[in-house]
């Protein structure tokens, strides 16, 4: 007999926990069924262990500045395990966190992977339970494609799992999880080369962030190959190879990371089982309110496609409970405008369209405002990496429709203007706002010359 739910979510990552944490404490019975560890792939193997190593890297990068301010310090390399074992400490206590708050919720913990039976049903194990909505959150993998020497590479997962600093590193893939390994990496002295299909670094992003980025990861010492299309890995006894297709060799490494983008999980689901549509990629497709086409099984987060963001995951999960068991049956995630950084050295981020994305939406009604610029903090450094900041307004009324950032202190900057993106500021309302000097976010209220592209009237 099978043990019955109200609520079934199969993962324990950011979303999964944020729907079965809501419909908790609105006093449905509730399981959540996991694999590996409570927290998924943000607490374990994402944006904690990434972010406790990027805070890493900017005290190496403080510590080799110091002296041009007169502070007295000398970096003397890394201890690579003092650091691992410390961020591998702070994810344990997170994950023990998450154990015993999921207990006293009272949320029943089911252990081990999920698949289908119908669709109110699912096995994990030789085990049987049903429930009134089951919600699919189970996330991403690394993709590792497939072609000859794939196995000589390792993936984010392994990156987290190295237990020495690698001396010599390739990255395949210019997206945000290449750019960010890069970029820690380096920062530790380690010799780093990342090459990309496309022809600039994180191409969903702004091209004016594309180029700074570029610029700067090239001024730390970073060997950037684009339009590089790699077609085998090999093993040389002077260390591992990266073959492009048109014949180039890059040689020498002794890891190689393929950061070429995350696939959904949802292989071992037998969603069939249940008449769960699923694209021929693995996603999961759902209407606005994380409804798929089979009434009583909701999906949300990465499998779904949309925005993979710890905080989208989290966001869609508690409206999904509220709206379910809380009586706010129109409640859903509004996925426009939603903020995302990069936690590249400097940090970058976006909220709304590009320049290239609103163009194509607002045509000739638009205005750019953008500056580049060397932040004070390095005003006594011989080189420092540059910001670079554009707002992209819509229309007479100059409504800000896109925000682009890069440099030091972005990544906490951008929340408070996305809130302002997100209520319809204009460019008056940014210009009406006291700067606060000095700082690098004063330049966001006080740009004044719209930028003038080949080909526009003044
Ligand atoms: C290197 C890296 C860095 C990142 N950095 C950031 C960042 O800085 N900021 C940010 O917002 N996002 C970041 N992300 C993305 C973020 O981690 C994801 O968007 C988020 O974790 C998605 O949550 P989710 O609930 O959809 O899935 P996940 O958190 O992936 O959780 C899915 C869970 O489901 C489990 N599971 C899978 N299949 C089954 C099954 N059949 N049965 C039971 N359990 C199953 C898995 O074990 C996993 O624990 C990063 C990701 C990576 C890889």
């Amino acid at each position: 007999m099978s043990q019955h739910f109200d609520l079934i979510a199969i993962g324990g990552g950011s979303g999964g926990l944020a729907v079965a944490e809501k419909a908790a404490q609105f006093g449905q019975r509730v399981a959540i069924v996991e694999g590996g560890k409570l927290g998924g792939t943000c607490v374990n193997a994402g944006c904690v262990p990434k972010k406790v190593m990027w805070y890493a890297a900017h005290l190496a990068e403080a510590v080799a500045d110091a002296p041009d301010f007169g502070v007295r310090a000398s970096a003397q390399g890394l201890d690579w395990k003092t650091l691992i074992d410390g961020r591998n400490g702070y994810v344990a206590k997170i994950n023990s966190y998450w154990d015993g708050y999921v207990e006293r919720l009272g949320i029943t913990r089911i252990d081990g992977y999920a698949r289908f039976v119908d669709a109110h049903t699912i096995a994990v194990g030789d085990q049987h339970y049903s429930a009134d909505h089951i919600v699919i959150a189970t996330g991403g993998r690394p993709i590792v494609p497939g072609m000859p020497g794939n196995e000589l590479g390792i993936t984010s997962d392994g990156f987290f799992a190295l237990e020495e600093q690698p001396k010599r590193v390739a990255i395949i893939g210019g997206g945000y999880i290449g750019v960010e390994l890069a970029g820690v990496l380096r920062a530790f002295g380690t010799e780093v080369t990342i090459v990309a299909l496309e022809d600039r670094l994180l191409w969903l992003f702004d091209p004016l962030i594309s180029a700074t980025l570029e610029a700067n990861m090239k001024a730390a010492g970073t060997d950037i190959h684009l339009e590089f299309e790699v077609a085998g890995l090999e093993r040389e006894p002077s260390g591992l190879v990266l073959a492009a297709s048109d014949g180039q060799r890059l040689t020498g490494f002794d890891q190689v990371i393929w950061a070429v983008g995350r696939a959904p999980n949802t292989r071992m689901l037998d969603l069939e089982a249940a008449g769960v549509e699923v694209k021929p990629n693995g996603i999961v497709p759902t209407d606005a309110y994380q409804n798929t086409n089979v009434p009583g099984i909701h999906a949300l987060g990465d499998i779904t496609g949309r925005d993979p963001l710890t905080p989208v995951a989290i966001a869609a999960g508690r409206r999904l409970a509220e709206r379910l068991f809380n009586g706010k049956s129109d409640l859903k995630l509004d996925y426009d405008n939603i903020p995302t950084v990069v936690f590249a050295h400097p940090a970058l981020g976006k909220v709304g369209l590009t320049e290239p994305e609103a163009r194509e939406r607002y045509g000739d009604v638009l205005t750019v405002y953008e500056t580049s610029f060397t932040p004070m903090r390095y005003a006594l450094n011989a080189h420092g990496p540059q910001t670079a900041m554009k707002l992209v307004c819509a229309g007479p009324q100059e409504r800000v429709v896109g925000i682009h950032l890069i440099g030091d202190g972005v990544d906490e900057m951008l929340q408070g203007f996305a809130v302002a993106v997100k209520m319809g500021a204009t460019k008056a309302d940014l210009d009406n706002t006291v700067a606060i000097h000095p700082g690098s976010a004063e330049e966001l209220v006080t740009m004044k010359e719209p930028v003038r592209r080949p080909g526009e009237q003044p």
